[in-house]
């Protein structure tokens, strides 16, 4: 960690400043609280190798964190021009150490920026929350060591589904496809009063940490396709929802070894995994 920390204006000067008023379109809920982001910059673990990946940094806050807490390299994805000039501040403070690209995360492939190894840290846009994770998970199943971990900010509810077992309402999709590649761990939960404005709900730091190999075989596009149909009709036996697939389902629910009368939220992933390398021989 530096030594010394320059001096920066208070995020509540910034974000006057530069008008940074908060935009609901772009799920902006501000973290000012800098004993938090360092909370949350320090779950990341070491950061002086490799590079950062913030996606959102808005005015900073959590940027700051990251950086105060040693990162060696931040490449911090904005897609709100009116925070740039906010950022170049931060980025003069520290130099050489803060990138900012301008752009949507979702069309940037997180994967391919900077030195590994890569840790993604953010405070997650809701409305963009759950597809930008599926996104690293698509990178991760092809390249395992894309990231060494990603720690991010979630409504609980979806924080909830990322670290649901079976049996479980939260349990579904996201969890399977979630714990087969990564080891997830609940971190902490942040009270809505301390964003500015408050969201409406609850929010939840998860950590990921990148699994060297999935948890059982199978190809991402199919567990994705079988979990789908199976937790499309979540209350019906497996018997019933996976005919959405258009094949024999018998072969399938008999691979993963449960009864046709089974249902979705009762399966564990490798079965899950089972069933997919099933649908995959039907195909082949
Ligand atoms: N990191 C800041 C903090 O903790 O105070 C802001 C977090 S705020 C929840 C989400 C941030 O993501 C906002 O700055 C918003 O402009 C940005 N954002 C929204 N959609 C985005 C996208 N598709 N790509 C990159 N940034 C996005």
């Amino acid at each position: 960690m530096p030594s010394t920390d320059p001096e920066l204006p208070p995020l509540r000067d910034v974000i006057a400043r530069y008008g940074l008023g908060a935009r609901k379109s772009l799920g902006q809920h501000f973290l000012l609280d800098l004993n938090l982001t360092a909370r949350v910059a320090r779950a990341a673990g070491d950061l002086e190798r490799g590079t950062v990946i913030e996606v959102g940094p808005g005015p900073g806050g959590l940027t700051r964190g990251l950086l105060a807490a040693g990162a060696h390299r931040v490449i911090a994805i904005e897609k709100d021009a009116r925070c740039l000039s906010a950022l170049g501040d931060l980025a003069l403070a520290y130099p050489g150490r803060l990138e900012i690209i301008a752009g949507d995360a979702l069309r940037i492939d997180a994967a391919s920026l900077g030195a590994p190894p890569r840790r993604i840290v953010a405070n997650l846009p809701y409305n963009v929350a759950t597809p930008l994770l599926v996104r690293w998970l698509e990178s991760i199943a092809q390249t395992p060591d894309s990231f060494a971990c990603l720690v991010l900010m979630f409504q609980k509810e979806v924080a909830d589904r990322l670290v649901a077992v079976p049996r479980t309402k939260a349990y579904g999709r996201l969890s399977i496809l979630t714990q087969w590649l990564c080891e997830v761990r609940p971190l902490f939960d942040v009270p809505a009063r301390a964003f500015t404005p408050p969201p409406k709900v609850t929010s939840s730091v998860v950590g990921l940490w990148p699994r060297p190999t999935p948890l059982a075989p199978a190809r991402l596009e199919t567990l994705a396709r079988v979990t789908a149909a199976a937790f499309g009709q979540r209350r019906k036996m497996l018997r019933q929802s996976l005919k959405s697939l258009g094949v024999d389902v018998g072969p399938l629910i008999a691979a993963a070894e449960v009864p046709e009368t089974a249902r979705a939220e009762e399966l564990d992933v490798a079965s899950f995994c089972a069933m997919a390398r099933a649908l995959d021989d039907t195909a082949s």
